[in-house]
């Protein structure tokens, strides 16, 4: 109560949700950005790192999908790794992968090494039919990479990136917190239906490209 001291209610008004973080409490990725980079703490990052960060901050996705690219980055999603260093979890069976149960599950095991997400990721990189521009690897770490492709395809790349590892760390949630288990088509359906989803979402001109070439070449759609 002593808290509540000073601070006046008004009655009339309806009670809403506003952003701390702006003048006029309503959300924004840069102050959301402002907020992630002061919270930072440690070395500098490395300029590739930087040049990671800023692309990704254009990227046209919805602002939880940004943050949670952010995280991925800087490593600082809730693997079972990062919840043992916190002391929430206890090393040995409780920090084992939630999807194959078999290796300590941080973000390279849990987005690149385990069977079911590598098979995702490869489903992906044949989906897009990037071997011209990038490896496999390279694919993998794409926001180190992403100036190896031309400039018109980058941010579709960049999507289609950030729809797959949102729906790898999805469905990894889904194991743990809905007791399902991992469904490789439902997974990349929800990649093809939610990447296109957000590319289409963000285009100036409408149209600009039907389910149906997105999910057979997505590439060939252009950017407006
Ligand atoms: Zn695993």
């Amino acid at each position: 109560m002593e808290a509540m001291g000073g601070v006046s209610v008004d009655e009339k008004e309806d009670d809403s949700f506003r952003w701390m973080f702006t003048n006029n409490g309503v959300f924004s990725v840069k102050s959301c950005y402002d907020l992630f980079k002061s919270s930072l703490s440690g070395p500098p990052l490395d300029s590739k790192k930087v040049l990671a960060l800023s692309f990704l901050w254009n990227c046209k996705v919805p602002s939880k999908i940004l943050v949670f690219g952010w995280r991925f980055i800087h490593n600082r999603l809730a693997t079972k790794d990062q919840l043992v260093r916190r002391g929430v979890l206890v090393e040995g069976s409780e920090s084992l992968c939630s999807m194959c149960k078999e290796k300590e599950e941080d973000i390279l095991h849990l987005f690149f090494k385990c069977d079911s997400s590598c098979s995702i990721w490869r489903r992906v990189y044949m989906w897009l039919d990037l071997a011209n521009y990038l490896s496999f690897e390279d694919f993998e770490d794409f926001f180190i990479n992403y100036d190896k492709l031309p400039v018109n395809k980058r941010m579709m790349v960049a999507i289609i990136w950030l729809a797959t590892a949102w729906s790898i760390w999805s469905k990894r949630n889904a194991v743990i917190f809905r007791k399902e288990s991992f469904n490789f088509t439902e997974c990349m359906s929800e990649i093809i239906h939610n990447s296109w989803r957000w590319f289409s979402s963000f285009q100036k001109k409408k149209n600009v490209c039907n389910f149906y070439l997105w999910n057979i070449r997505p590439l060939d759609c252009s950017e407006s």
